[in-house]
C-alpha cells in the first residue's frame, strides 16, 4: 500500500467495522495500527443504501477510495437465516454487485470482501479449506445467504480475469465482540445467549439455550479478526479467499459457549436446552493452515477472555446497544 490511501469500510457501524475502527485507533503496533497517510472512512447505512446503485455511486464519488474493506451485508444467526432466505440472497447480491462494480469503475486498487464459513458445502470432508467453497450445496438453513456470499468469490475472479482487478475475500468463522447485534431472536448464538442469560439473571427466570447444545463451532473475537483484516488489506496478495479462524483444536460446542456466558454473567439459576428448536449445521470445522503459513505467530485472544470482555461490554452498554 502506498502512503497516501483512502480506505473505505462498508458496514463500518457493525460488529466487524467497529472492531477495525478500534484496532486502527488503539493498536500502536506497526503491523496493525494506523499508518501515516492513511485516511479511514467507516460507512453506515445512513451514508447510503448499498442495495441501490445510485447511492453506491454517490459514496464512491464523494470519497474516491483507493482501498475498500467491504463488510456491509444483511447478517443474522441461524433463526433469521431460516426465515428470510430470499432477503439474504437478494440484498447481499445487490450490495455486492454494486460495491464491486463501483470499485472497478473508480479504479480502486484493492478490495477485501467478507465471506463466512456458513457458505461451505453441507456434505463435505473435514477440515474444510479455501478450495472447497463451490464444492456442493450449502446447508439448507442458510442457502440464501450462502449462495449470495459465494458469488463474491466468483465476482473477484471474473473482475481479475477480465479487468485485472485486485479484489479478494476472507472467510471468518462465527464472530463475536463489542457492538454485536444482541437481538434475542435474530442474532448469532453468542450475543443472543448473552442477552438471554443477562435477562434470566435480572428477572430470576431460567436460562434456555436453543437446540441440543451439541453443534460445534469455531469462534473468532472481533478485535482479532480486525487485525487479520488489516493484515489482509496490507499484505495478502492472492485473489483466492483465505480462512480467518482459530485452529481446529479450538472448536467448542454450543454448550461450551453457554457455560462460558453463565460464568461471565455469574448466573446461578436454572439452565436448560430447548431441543424442539433447530441445531442448524452440526459442524463446519475449518482449517487455518493457510493463515498459519502466512502468520505463524499470530496470537488469538483466549476464548474465555474474549467472552468476558464482550459480556462486560454488553452489560456496560445495555441501554444503548443494538437489540
Ligand atoms: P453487522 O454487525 O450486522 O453490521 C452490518 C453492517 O452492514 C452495518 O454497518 C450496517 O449498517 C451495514 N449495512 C447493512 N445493510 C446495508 C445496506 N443495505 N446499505 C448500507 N449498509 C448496510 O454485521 P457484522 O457481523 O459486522 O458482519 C460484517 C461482515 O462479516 C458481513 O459481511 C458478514 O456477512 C460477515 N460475517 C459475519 C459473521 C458473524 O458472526 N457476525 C460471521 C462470518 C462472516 P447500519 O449499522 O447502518 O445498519
Ligand atoms: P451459525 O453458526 O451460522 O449456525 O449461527 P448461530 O450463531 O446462529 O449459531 C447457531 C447455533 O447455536 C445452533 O446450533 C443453535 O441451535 C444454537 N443456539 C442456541 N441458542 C441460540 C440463540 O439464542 N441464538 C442463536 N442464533 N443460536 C442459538
Amino acid at each position: 500500500m502506498s502512503s497516501e490511501s483512502v480506505i473505505l469500510v462498508t458496514g463500518g457501524s457493525g460488529l466487524v467495522g467497529k472492531a477495525i475502527s478500534w484496532v486502527i485507533e488503539n493498536d500502536k503496533s506497526e503491523q496493525f495500527g494506523k499508518k501515516e497517510g492513511e485516511k479511514w472512512i467507516f460507512l453506515t447505512s445512513k451514508d447510503g443504501d448499498l442495495r441501490k446503485l445510485e447511492d453506491t455511486k454517490a459514496i464512491f464519488e464523494k470519497y474516491r477510495p483507493t482501498h475498500v474493506i467491504h463488510l456491509a451485508a444483511l447478517v443474522g444467526g441461524l433463526f433469521k437465516n431460516m426465515k428470510y432466505k430470499l432477503d439474504f440472497l437478494r440484498d447481499n447480491m445487490l450490495i455486492n454487485d454494486n460495491v464491486l462494480f463501483m470499485a472497478k469503475e473508480f479504479g480502486v486498487k484493492k478490495v477485501v470482501s467478507c465471506l463466512s464459513t456458513c457458505i461451505f458445502p453441507d456434505k463435505t470432508s473435514y477440515p474444510i479449506d479455501e478450495t472447497m467453497v463451490h464444492n456442493g450445496p450449502p446447508h439448507e438453513s442458510n442457502f440464501g445467504y450462502a449462495h449470495g456470499k459465494r458469488m463474491i468469490d466468483v465476482y473477484n475472479r471474473a473482475y481479475h480475469d477480465q479487468f485485472g482487478c485486485n479484489f479478494t475475500s476472507v472467510i471468518p468463522t462465527n464472530i463475536f465482540g463489542p457492538h454485536d447485534n444482541y437481538n434475542l431472536e435474530d442474532s448469532h448464538v453468542l450475543p443472543g445467549l448473552t442477552h438471554k442469560c443477562y435477562l434470566a439473571k435480572k428477572e430470576g427466570k431460567p436460562f434456555v439455550v436453543s437446540g441440543t447444545g451439541k453443534p460445534l463451532r469455531q469462534f473468532i473475537y472481533s478485535r482479532d479478526l480486525a487485525k487479520l483484516f488489516i493484515w489482509t488489506l496490507r499484505e495478502y496478495k492472492e485473489i483466492d479467499p483465505i480462512i480467518l479462524s482459530v485452529g481446529e483444536e479450538d472448536e467448542v460446542s454450543i454448550k461450551d459457549v453457554a457455560d462460558a456466558i453463565v460464568k461471565a454473567i455469574d448466573f446461578k439459576g436454572d439452565y436448560s436446552f430447548d431441543t424442539s428448536r433447530a441445531d442448524g449445521q452440526y459442524k463446519k470445522t475449518a482449517s487455518n493452515a493457510k493463515l498459519r503459513k502466512y502468520l505463524p505467530d499470530f496470537k488469538f485472544t483466549p476464548f474465555d477472555v474474549a467472552v468476558k470482555e464482550s459480556v462486560e461490554w454488553f452489560v456496560e452498554n445495555y441501554e444503548t446497544c443494538r437489540k
